[in-house]
């Protein structure tokens, strides 16, 4: 299965990826955890991602797409992925498409996890990354709003967008994705 995940900075993206490509045996492919992890080796990703992540900014399309095309290349992803923080922008949902008919893959469903945004910025200031500050916390929203909710009108005209309620327990969470992605 081939799946993206959105939601805002803190809407437990990450935590419900992981267990849904354990479930699914697909790779959690998450563009923050990547940028980070380049970050903290000194990557050349890392050195030109840098200040970006820092302040909460986005990092250039040309980048990330770049990034996607030669992950997506990569062998474990033939039974297909989860793709975690991409696309961002409606500029990448395109580039996605045209990167996928390419490939002869086609995405299968978005999932949208709604929190609000008060509930985002507690959850994220509870956290200890690097983009955790306050300032870049409340950019990482503004630009959620600004640059990614627009994607949802993208996916969802195809009827492939499963939106579920994000300020519930874990479990309920990941309980009603499998309902509406309608694994068992
Ligand atoms: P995330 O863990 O998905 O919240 O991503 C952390 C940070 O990485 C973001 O605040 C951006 O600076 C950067 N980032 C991750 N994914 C993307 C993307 N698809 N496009 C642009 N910047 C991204």
């Amino acid at each position: 299965m081939r799946l993206v995940i959105l939601g805002g900075p803190g809407a437990g993206k990450g935590t419900q990826a992981e267990q849904l490509c354990h479930r699914l045996r697909i790779p959690w492919i998450s563009t923050g955890e990547m940028l980070i992890a380049a970050i903290a080796t000194q990557a050349d990703l890392g050195k030109q991602a840098a200040s970006y992540v820092e302040q909460g900014e986005l990092v250039p399309d040309e980048i990330m797409i770049e990034l996607i095309r030669q992950r997506l290349l990569l062998p474990d992803t033939r039974q297909g992925w989860l793709l975690d923080g991409y696309p961002r922008t409606a500029f990448q949902a395109e580039e996605l498409d045209f990167l996928l008919e390419d490939l002869h893959q086609g995405l299968d469903w978005g999932i949208y996890l709604n929190v609000p945004d008060p509930i985002l910025m507690e959850r994220s200031l509870g956290r200890s990354r690097l983009d955790d500050k306050p300032g870049a916390i409340q950019r990482r929203i503004e630009l959620f709003h600004q640059r990614t909710v627009p994607i949802l009108e993208y996916y969802s005209p195809r009827g492939r967008l499963l939106e579920i309620q994000g300020d519930q327990s874990p479990q309920q969470i990941q309980q009603e994705i499998l309902q509406g992605l309608k694994i068992d």
